[in-house]
């Protein structure tokens, strides 16, 4: 499968990771958006949210498990930080495989509309 995220799970395209479980992998985003930008994936390739299976439920909240814990280690989660998914095409989505974004380590402006 010709999956950027699935070759980062693999190992056979590097990256620079802060966590890792038995079901997730978080690393830092390529081209950061904020002081603090990184990404929480699935190691199972899903491809967006609206892929999500029943039996997939217990991933998302692995994923939103893991970014508690990698803000509070970064020493972000008492100020606060932000955590977007983007679907699709009319979300902006870019890499297709389900991926949550750890934005912080500044004030964040408002939603873009
Ligand atoms: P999306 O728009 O799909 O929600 O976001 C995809 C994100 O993946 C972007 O913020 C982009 O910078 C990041 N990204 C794309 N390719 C790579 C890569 O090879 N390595 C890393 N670490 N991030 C990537
Ligand atoms: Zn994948």
């Amino acid at each position: 499968m010709d999956c950027i995220f699935c070759k980062i799970v693999e190992g056979s395209i590097p990256s620079s990771k802060v966590y890792e479980n038995d079901s997730v992998v978080a690393f830092h985003d390529i081209q950061p958006a904020a002081p603090v930008h990184i990404l929480i994936i699935p190691k199972k390739h899903i491809a967006t949210m609206n892929d999500v299976a029943p039996e997939d439920h217990g991933l998302i909240g692995d994923i939103f498990a893991a970014a508690r814990h990698i803000a509070q280690e970064l020493g972000i989660a008492e100020d606060g930080y932000r955590l977007v998914n983007n679907v699709n095409s009319h979300g902006g989505q870019v890499v297709y495989h389900l991926h949550v974004h750890l934005l912080g380590g500044k004030k964040l402006g408002p939603l873009p509309a």
